[in-house]
């Protein structure tokens, strides 16, 4: 219910301001974020933007848009401006975001030393050249541009500026920040080793900008804003540091239209919750809008109305920057002008998203399980697909998937009936919000309990453990058994195959143990991590919260390693290390004793014993799934069940966002026609243009 905000406290976020020849009509603004989309999914992503302008976004933004082939960073996916080809899908984004008044951005990228060009295979050019500096390691060298490259770059960013505006779009974002852009390679000492006028004094690193940012405004006749992305600080001696930033926004305080200032490195400015609070880059960003006359942006995983006044009124940013809160609730800017401050979907800040962007799939959300679903299959954050011909549905087990299939299918109208075997709701999220770091994990169970608390047509039973009978006896036209599963107690995962030989007189834990408070609080504890996500380092951190001597142990080449794609990982192994971890990594137990454990290294074979009281295996989770095998192996049809199906974690163990995922699938089909074969989701694909003839 929309509330009237004439009074409020947060009209300062309302107000609309100016961001050089436009006007921006409030401070929501949607800086830059990839989505693991980009070229390849054009119509996914733009309906993705359309939401977060239907949400009421001021300013919202397109994610790094390569601007010529001689720099691109396969194989991530991001978008293209390369020829006047790129323009239309550029145009129906910027299209989608002007939808509900907002303002349309592109973000433009050269990345130089940091793009490896395996898809363009054209030499990079690098403002000094070097080793390509990605997540990849690639073998490749980037070539130091001369004085003519350097005037062909500026002539392919007139291009971008040109396609840009031919778009439609209102504002034009240059890229330095987090590393990947060229901008900042001028400007940073560590990527800038240049002699000549591009090099050496700050006003000479600074020069490409001005002359780049001039051009933008020459050829675009002043009608576009431009915004300066750049790094809050670069660590290392050589580094662009907070300091020199001053001194370079000092010197250039009017440069751009608006600065848009992130933090160090992608890792350093898109921590997850387990690592940084929110608003954490407050002190990077404190009294730089004092050296400008132009506003400044900047993020902080902001999903607080208040701490977000309080960066406007403390006059530390004029917009509040987001990307991943506008993806957990692109309708954040909405529901808090409409006062609905319950129904705000906060993000938890767990990086899934990101991760979407480092595997090449496409993004998901732990929160919005509609992200990049909008176009694919037709969902949309806020609004769901009308109640079908059937009435109700039981739901068992009230975690992820149990809780958000609930939610969907209460708003959808259906009588719902959530039974859950415990006293709270949330499931894994109930028991993994009290381990040290993932606090904010539980705001999944909280938005959802919120939202299906006032549904007259969502009864949920806690402390109710069903049995087939039990479900037979309801009578409930569709069942969803989402019981969730727990974590394996024999080593067997990814290395091992088959459970290992354990002696009985070895106490043997799993998470499950030390989340429900058991598990080890004094000794030697050998953790065994062939999970390779955030378990195994969460679960050191808190043994050694308990007074335990820690041995990790992982057949991985680093501690954790699917963390890199939730930018974490050199941090987990940081805090490890600090919190004197034993680390060995590329091993794994083979033969537990009564007191110690065999160790064999994955290249050598060589063995090691580690004494120790106990072990904790981190290893691979087995699915609920029983009470759904029981019940199917009645005649469930005979007691008035019309489907009967399972559901997240039960089905298949995954993260989070899987789970949530699949709750949602799950409410969004009952009572679709059944599509047989065809494909679940819509997908473009490439236009094919005419045979070549090859030389014979
Ligand atoms: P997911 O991630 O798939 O949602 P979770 O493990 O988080 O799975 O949640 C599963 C939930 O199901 C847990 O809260 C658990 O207590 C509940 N549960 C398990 N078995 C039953 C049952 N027989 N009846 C009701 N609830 C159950
Ligand atoms: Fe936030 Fe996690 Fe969603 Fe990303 S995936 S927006 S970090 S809740």
């Amino acid at each position: 219910m929309p509330k009237d905000t004439s009074d409020s406290r947060y009209d300062i976020l309302f107000q609309p301001l100016r961001i050089g020849p436009k006007l921006a009509k409030n401070r929501f603004y949607q800086v830059p974020h990839c989505n693991g989309g980009g070229y390849r999914d054009p119509s996914a992503v733009v309906e993705m933007r359309r939401t977060k302008a239907e949400g009421g976004w001021g300013v919202i933004f397109t994610e790094q848009t390569e601007i010529h082939p001689t720099s691109e960073i396969t194989p991530f996916i991001e978008q293209h401006l390369w020829d006047d080809r790129d323009i239309p899908a550029l145009a129906r984004m910027a299209d989608a975001m002007k939808s509900h008044g907002a303002l349309a951005g592109i973000q433009l990228a050269y990345s130089g030393i940091n793009g490896p060009n395996l898809y363009s295979r054209e030499v990079p050019l690098a403002v000094t050249g070097g080793p390509i500096l990605t997540f990849t390691s690639d073998p490749v060298q980037a070539r130091t541009m001369d004085r003519e490259d350097i005037r062909d770059l500026r002539r392919w960013f007139r291009n971008a500026f040109r396609r840009s505006q031919t778009a439609g779009f209102d504002l034009i974002c240059l890229y330095g920040a987090h590393g990947f852009g060229i901008l900042q390679h001028f400007l940073s000492r560590n990527t800038n080793h240049r002699t000549d006028e591009y090099g050496g004094s700050l006003e000479n690193r600074a020069r490409f900008l001005r002359e780049i940012v001039d051009e933008a405004r020459e050829e675009t006749k002043g009608e576009l804003a431009i915004s300066l992305r750049l790094s809050l600080h670069e660590a290392g001696e050589m580094g662009f540091s907070n300091a020199e930033l001053r001194d370079f926004i000092e010197m250039h305080g009017d440069l751009p239209d608006i600065w848009d200032l992130a933090q160090g490195t992608w890792e350093a400015c898109s921590g997850t919750s387990r690592f940084k609070p929110e608003g954490a880059q407050e002190d990077l960003v404190k009294g730089i809008k004092q050296l400008t006359s132009k506003p400044v942006v900047g993020v902080g995983r902001f999903t607080s109305a208040d701490a977000m006044v309080r960066q406007i009124k403390a006059g530390i940013l004029d917009f509040i920057g987001a990307a991943r809160p506008s993806i957990a609730d692109p309708f954040l800017p909405k529901k808090i002008e409409e006062g609905r401050f319950d129904d705000i979907r906060e993000c938890i800040g767990c990086n899934i998203c990101v991760s979407g962007d480092m595997t090449q799939g496409i993004s998901r959300c732990t929160q919005n399980t509609a992200f990049m679903e909008e176009w694919r299959k037709g969902w949309h954050p806020e609004r769901m697909h009308p109640k079908g011909k059937s009435e109700s549905v039981l739901i068992v087990g009230a975690g992820p998937a149990g809780l958000e299939a609930a939610h969907i299918l209460g708003k959808r109208g259906y009588q719902v009936t959530l039974a859950e075997a415990t006293t709270q709701l949330g499931g894994r999220v109930a028991r993994e919000r009290t381990l040290p770091g993932l606090s904010a994990w539980g705001r999944v169970a909280d938005y959802r309990a919120g939202q299906i608390a006032p549904m007259p047509n969502v009864q949920t039973y806690l402390d109710s453990r069903l049995t087939p009978d039990d479900i037979l006896s309801f009578g409930i036209e569709h069942v969803a058994i989402a019981t969730g599963c727990h974590w394996r107690r024999d080593a067997v995962a990814r290395l091992h195959l088959h459970p290992i030989p354990t002696d009985p007189a070895m106490p043997v834990f799993t998470p499950d143990d030390l989340m429900s408070g058991g598990g080890p609080t004094a000794g030697t504890v050998l953790l065994y991590d062939d999970d390779h996500f955030y378990m195994g380092s969460v679960l050191a951190e808190l043994l050694v919260q308990r007074g335990c001597t820690v041995h990790f142990v992982t057949p991985a080449v680093k501690v954790a390693e699917w963390t890199d794609n939730t930018l974490e990982q050199s941090t987990i192994q940081r805090r490890l290390s600090d919190l004197a971890v034993h680390i060995h990594l590329s091993h794994a137990p083979d033969t537990i004793h009564a007191t110690a454990a065999d160790l064999t290294c994955t290249w050598s074979g060589r063995t090691t014993t580690i004494p120790c009281d106990a072990v904790l295996m981190v290893t691979s989770r087995i699915p609920n799934d029983s009470l759904f095998h029981a019940t199917r192996a009645q005649d469930w049809q005979a007691a008035g069940i019309a489907s009967l199906k399972l559901i997240g974690d039960a089905a298949a163990p995954g993260p989070i966002a899987w789970a949530t995922y699949a709750g949602r699938r799950y409410a969004e089909e009952l009572d679709s026609p059944d599509r047989g074969d065809a494909l679940s989701f819509r997908r473009e694909i490439a236009e094919l243009l005419p045979p070549v003839r090859l030389t014979p």
